[in-house]
């Protein structure tokens, strides 16, 4: 017996679940949605912040977005995607503040400079090739790259101080970097929605299981985490947002499109410290290069984080496993996971990975003398006392079929749509949050524009993102009118310093 139906079922109240309520809610605010959150508070696993390390990724200090190819050369493919991507959450967070829909910008983003620092010959020499290649373009004609230790000092008096005069360190800098509150920002925007008519959000409530009706609709299990209670709700488009918890659900729904997928679950911990005589010493996101062997998302970096108004610094990350899919989740999320139609990859990808095992086990074992070893790469004078070790959120890596391989893994994000438009899931985490807003409009374009002949959306997202359907990368012109409104409206930096 079905107690309610709707147009829109969102899975998961984070960061992905409520920009895509928000999104449609814009496009059009009849259609009926409830929310879901097996918690008792919106955005408490990974979007929340001390959950994660708050970057908007724009690949301005990200080292690991521009890999050095075989004839030497730079490639820059993945860094402009991602800088472009977030050029349009930027807009579409624009557009809300505007609109008084998103409160002060202040509570949920801050200007932080991100910088990419680097010692040794080798990495230095590749530093300024980088920042040749990258500085030439539109999209990153504002990085600075500099040797000097006295310019450096300036950039980042904590990394400088007491560094050998020896060492050979260089850095560039892209002042309007930000430091971003998915949490606060997913909160803000769930509040919104609560205010509007149509908009139902249910929380320690969670969805067990979900059965495909003939008239293509869905019927989803819930159940009341408090009472025990169980309810059916019916919606005729179903977002699996539920972070970690996607890919059990994407299996529940028997959708042909999810059959094959694994997850690998990391769970990641960070350095904090909170003394006031450090932190206001250190205004950056400083990121390094990974260690040889570890996976893309452990690239070391040294963070301011501003939260709930409050600065703090964060030094990591260090990759921890786990067999639980999400941080509130259960040790059995791993096994029960595994499937006859995805054991085949998943062994495969336990086989080939040995050096990611052996990355992950050396980081379990370390020491909080270790980590803080570690941080004096980047903070000569760190000392253990001053640092303590906090738990961040959990990505669950994607393993897939591979026809040569028999699996891989796969440390970006997916969508996975069902072929007739009625469910779209969101597997994988980076780059993250950053990128919410051109991953939850590519499933309004799957699922309702194509699949719903809604067309005329297209015009009402141009109106609130300007450059949607354009390439910011090949229009300079149109990138600075919208850098000039987002860094404006967004209070990230003075239009006089931005070149672009
Ligand atoms: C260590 C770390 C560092 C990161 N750093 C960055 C960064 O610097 N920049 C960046 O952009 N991104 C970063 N990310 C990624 C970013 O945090 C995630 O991409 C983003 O928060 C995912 O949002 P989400 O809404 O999909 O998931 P979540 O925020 O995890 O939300 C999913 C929600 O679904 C709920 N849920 C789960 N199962 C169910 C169920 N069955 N029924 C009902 N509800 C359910 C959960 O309780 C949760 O609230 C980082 C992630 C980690 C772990």
């Amino acid at each position: 017996m079905t107690t309610k139906s709707v147009d829109v079922l969102l899975v998961g109240a984070g960061a992905m679940s409520t920009t895509l309520g928000m999104l449609l809610k814009q496009l059009d605010p009849s259609i009926k949605i409830c929310m879901v959150e097996r918690l008792d508070y919106v955005a408490h696993e990974s979007s929340d912040g001390w959950n994660n390390a708050g970057t908007g990724h724009a690949a301005y200090c990200e080292l690991n977005y521009t890999p050095k190819k075989a004839d030497g050369s730079i490639d820059t493919t993945k860094a402009f995607k991602i800088n472009s991507e977030f050029e349009t959450s930027l807009q579409f967070w624009s557009h809300l503040v505007e609109q008084s829909v998103l409160p002060s910008p202040k509570q949920f983003i801050n200007p932080t400079p991100h910088i990419s620092f680097v010692w040794g010959e080798e990495n230095v020499e590749f530093l300024r090739q980088r920042h040749a290649t990258l500085s030439a373009t539109a999209a990153f004609c504002d990085m600075e790259f500099s040797e000097d230790p006295e310019v450096l000092r300036e950039w980042m008096p904590l990394v400088m101080q007491n560094r050998d005069p020896a060492d050979k360190v260089a850095a560039t800098r892209v002042r309007y970097g930000t430091d971003v509150n998915f949490g606060e920002l997913a909160r803000s925007m769930a509040k919104h929605l609560g205010t509007q008519a149509d908009f139902d959000l249910l929380l320690s409530r969670i969805v067990h299981d979900l059965d495909k009706q003939t008239d293509g609709s869905w019927n989803v299990t819930v159940k009341n985490t408090e009472t025990g209670a169980k309810e059916v709700i019916n919606s005729q488009f179903v977002f699996l947002g539920a972070g970690g918890g996607a890919l059990p659900l994407l299996q529940k729904s028997g959708i042909k499109e999810g059959k094959g997928y694994g997850g690998f679950p990391v769970s990641g911990q960070w350095l904090v410290c909170k003394k006031p005589e450090i932190v206001e010493k250190h205004l950056a996101k400083v990121y390094g290069k990974a260690p040889i062997g570890a996976p893309p998302m452990s690239v070391p970096h040294l963070d301011t984080r501003i939260i709930d108004g409050q600065r703090a610094l964060l030094f990591g990350p260090f990759a921890g496993f786990t067999t639980k899919f999400l941080k509130q989740g259960s040790l059995l999320d791993l096994p029960k996971s595994i499937r006859t139609g995805n054991i085949k990859p998943m062994l495969s990808v336990a086989m080939k990975n040995m050096d990611l095992t052996r990355y992950l086990i050396s980081e379990v074992m370390q020491s909080h003398g270790a980590r803080v070893e570690a941080l004096r790469n980047f903070f000569p004078d760190a000392r253990d006392e001053d640092w303590t070790l906090a738990h961040a959120g959990q990505r669950v890596q994607i393993i897939k079929k591979d026809e040569k391989l028999g699996g891989k893994l796969e440390f970006g994000t997916e969508v996975i749509t069902a072929e007739d438009g009625s469910m779209a899931a969101l597997l994988g985490a980076s780059p993250g949050a950053s990128t919410a807003v051109p991953t939850m409009i590519s499933i309004v374009e799957r699922c309702y524009i194509q699949h719903r002949g809604k067309s005329d959306w297209k015009a009402r997202i141009k109106s609130m993102i300007p450059s949607y359907g354009e390439s910011l990368n090949d229009n300079p012109e149109l990138l600075r009118s919208v850098r000039e409104r987002t860094l404006g409206t967004l209070e990230l930096l003075d239009r006089e310093t931005v070149t672009a």
